[in-house]
């Protein structure tokens, strides 16, 4: 935002002294939950860089992981025109939902939109790192795991052959799909690197905002 950071005072909270609280992921920009804050956790958000609500059902101060562990880092926090909501930019730990669900936003009332590009990136990285992490027997991640990195690199380099050969010939109608192919094997050669999505997607934003220098 181009507008001078507002003080915290200037905050208009509502009758029970509190402000909607939207949480979003920092990376993806998938929203992650809604909650409440009042004065204070507002105040020990900015003091600690922790998110802290206000639990209604509680009545108490609340930092968000305090029993899950699933804490939330604090990136940035904004507030909205009339200054009555604000919105965390979070780097969340586990999930946001006490369902275990990464969003809280989980569930429909209309039919479902495709997800965007982001968070259809931040679940292939989550379901990624959730199958190296518990090596589910019958999952291709485990078999891509048990056959080791140089196999995960092959499959890379013929994945990208594939779509390559896809843009250029009449296959084109493949090219989707050998380009998520591509991306999947792409994403576990990073995480069996001790690498991930993450860091490709800091890489990216730091050059997006650095002067261009041209293709190397
Ligand atoms: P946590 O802050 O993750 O340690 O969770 C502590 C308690 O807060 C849980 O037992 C839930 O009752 C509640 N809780 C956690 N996350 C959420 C959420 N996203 N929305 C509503 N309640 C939550
Ligand atoms: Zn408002
Ligand atoms: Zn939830
Ligand atoms: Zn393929």
């Amino acid at each position: 935002p181009v507008d001078p950071p507002l003080r915290p005072e200037a905050l208009r909270f509502d009758e029970r002294g509190l402000v909607p609280v939207v949480t979003q992921d920092a990376h993806t920009a998938q929203v992650l939950m809604l909650a409440y804050a009042n004065r204070e956790a507002v105040a020990k958000t900015l003091e600690t860089g922790e998110a802290h609500y206000y639990s209604r059902s509680r009545g108490e101060l609340w930092r968000k992981g305090a029993t899950s562990g699933h804490v939330q880092r604090v990136v940035e926090v904004r507030v909205d025109c009339d200054a009555d909501a604000l919105l965390y930019r979070v780097v969340q730990t586990g999930a946001a939902c006490h369902t275990g669900a990464r969003s809280c936003f989980y569930r429909a009332l209309t039919a479902r939109a495709e997800p965007g590009i982001g968070e259809m990136m931040a679940t292939l990285e989550d379901v990624v790192a959730a199958r190296l992490a518990e090596l589910p027997e019958g999952s291709y991640v485990t078999k891509l795991h048990a056959r080791g990195l140089g196999y995960v690199a092959q499959k890379v380099v013929e994945e990208a052959g594939e779509s390559v050969v896809a843009a250029l010939t009449e296959a084109r109608g493949e090219l989707a799909g050998e380009a998520a192919d591509l991306l999947f094997h792409l994403t576990v050669l990073l995480h069996e690197s001790g690498s991930s999505l993450h860091d490709v997607a800091a890489v990216l934003a730091a050059r997006h905002g650095a002067p261009h220098k041209g293709q190397g």
